[in-house]
């Protein structure tokens, strides 16, 4: 997607602090972070939101979860971390390219 900011980080045309990346996914900060470690997991294939994903996405669905706690303790988020996933307009979602945000740090996060 041309027009896409998240495709342009997987890409290397916007520059981003990653964290992680493999064959599939990349995981870079976010630019406005909500908490004292606050990252974002991105799949490299295009797919808009959590309402696009198919049984096609299942296994790529999987893969991005199964990282974050691997991730959150590598960033030093040993105690404990969130996970969000903002999906669609009223989701509050702004990049529309699927992501998982993972954040925490400095002190217990109040309960939503
Ligand atoms: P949302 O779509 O609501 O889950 O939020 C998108 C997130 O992407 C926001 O928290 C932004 O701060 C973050 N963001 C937007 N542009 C960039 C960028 N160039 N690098 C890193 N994070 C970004
Ligand atoms: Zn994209």
């Amino acid at each position: 997607m041309s027009d896409c900011i998240f495709c342009k980080i997987i890409a290397g045309d916007i520059p981003s602090k990653k964290v992680y990346e493999d064959d599939e996914v990349v995981a870079f900060h976010d630019i406005r972070p909500i908490a004292p470690v606050h990252f974002m997991l991105v799949p490299k294939l295009h797919v808009a939101s959590l309402t696009e994903c198919n049984e096609s996405h299942r296994d790529l669905l999987g893969r991005l979860l199964l990282l974050a706690p691997r991730l959150a303790k590598e960033q030093g988020l040993e105690t404990g971390f969130r996970t969000m996933i903002n999906t669609g307009h009223d989701g509050g979602q702004e990049v529309f390219h699927l992501h998982i945000h993972v954040f925490g740090g400095g002190a217990t996060l109040p309960k939503t």
